[in-house]
């Protein structure tokens, strides 16, 4: 089994900042310039090939968005042949050709992810800050199928869309799409906290996933929503689902296939700096893209030493080392809350996520 200690189970590389788009909740504050301080394509190379010897993690490319790098074919070629399997999260733009995506089938991409934050243009664009957003992304997933890619649509949950929840699962579906990867809001960036639901709705939406995911038949997984897997759990148990014992195998939900995500699922439960590692355009190292605290830049030190060596790294990978009741949950193994939202929130990254209504055992009167 793959140790996070040692390697990430995903590498997110934010391959420019330059992005024609300007959401709302934009972790990166996108720019409509690409930064002259980029990662090189022969940096870019160098980092694949320290990337590879982790253990062969998945590499996503993200943005900004990622097309807006002439060489980001180039760069997908020669991670894949190599042999890492490699995903990518352009923004809907008139980028998006058909062509742009033959190639991407070309050289091997593994997957698409699109974002859709609304199942109406309208909900959708203003969140995605420019009109026409929505109908480029249905052209999009269209040529997606049309050369069969396998699509994977990302949704932010905010207060602009969480009462549509239920029209957004059906446009899922109907999309046919193979994950529905559901973020829940960090108050970074451009994301305001005002934007966020409340803990209590947060609960709501778990509890709805949950219900949801037993349907559906795509796979469902949540981005800084990590105590949707204590969600799961206490369903299941409740269900008589599992032994009763927190075991993060028994979180995973197979969709109605029968299979979990195609791409691979973690073995364990994957936490900002504890199996997931970002890079920055200009080659700064953070546990997470929503977790703006260097550990280190690839242009001075290899990837798997600040990976494996920095004090942050090793912090966020012991959960017994959280603080408030996340430090004493009985199930901090298995979740640990988002640490980038407790940073978000607390300025302090091993704070209790302050989105979870959860009242863990040992804070209970007996
Ligand atoms: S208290 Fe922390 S570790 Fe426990 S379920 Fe909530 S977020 Fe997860």
């Amino acid at each position: 089994m793959r140790d996070f200690q040692q390697n990430p189970f995903i590498v997110i590389w934010e391959l420019t900042r330059a992005c024609q788009l300007k959401c709302l909740h934009c972790r990166a504050e996108a720019q409509y310039h690409r930064d002259p301080r980029e990662l090189t394509f022969e940096e870019g190379e160098k980092l694949v090939d320290d990337i590879y010897d982790m253990d062969q993690p998945l590499l996503v490319f993200t943005g900004g968005d990622p097309l807006m790098r002439p060489d980001v074919y180039d760069i997908a070629k020669y991670a894949i042949d190599k042999g890492l399997r490699v995903s990518m999260t352009p923004s809907a733009t008139p980028n998006v050709t058909k062509e742009a995506i033959r190639k991407a089938k070309e050289v091997g991409l593994a997957r698409w992810a699109f974002s859709l934050d609304g199942p109406t243009a309208e909900i959708h664009d203003h969140f995605r800050g420019t009109s026409g957003s929505f109908d480029l992304t249905m052209k999009a997933i269209q040529y997606l199928h049309e050369l069969e890619i396998p699509v994977q649509i990302n949704t932010v949950i905010s207060r602009y869309n969480v009462h549509v929840l239920d029209e957004m699962v059906e446009l899922v579906e109907k999309l046919q799409c193979v994950l529905w990867s559901v973020f829940f809001l960090v108050p970074t960036g451009r994301g305001k906290e005002t934007d966020m639901i409340s803990p209590v709705e947060h609960e709501k939406v778990f509890h709805w996933l949950y219900e949801t995911s037993k349907r559906v038949p795509f796979d469902i997984k949540t981005t800084a929503g990590q105590h949707y897997r204590r969600v799961v759990l206490q369903q299941k148990m409740r269900e008589k689902q599992t032994t009763g014992e927190i075991r993060y195998e028994d979180v995973l939900m197979k969709g109605l296939n029968g299979q979990v995500d195609g791409l691979g699922r973690a073995p364990k439960g994957v936490n900002d700096g504890n199996g997931f590692v970002f890079i920055s355009h200009i080659g700064d190292v953070y546990p997470s893209g929503l977790l703006p605290v260097k550990a280190g830049n690839v242009r001075e030190t290899p990837l798997a030493e600040i990976y494996r060596n920095s004090p942050i790294f090793q912090d966020l990978r012991n959960p017994d080392k959280y603080k408030g009741k996340c430090g004493v949950c009985e199930f901090r193994y298995v979740c640990g809350g988002s640490r980038s939202r407790a940073y978000a929130v607390t300025g302090d990254y091993l704070e209790s996520e302050p989105f979870c209504v959860y009242i863990p055992k040992a804070w209970r009167k007996s």
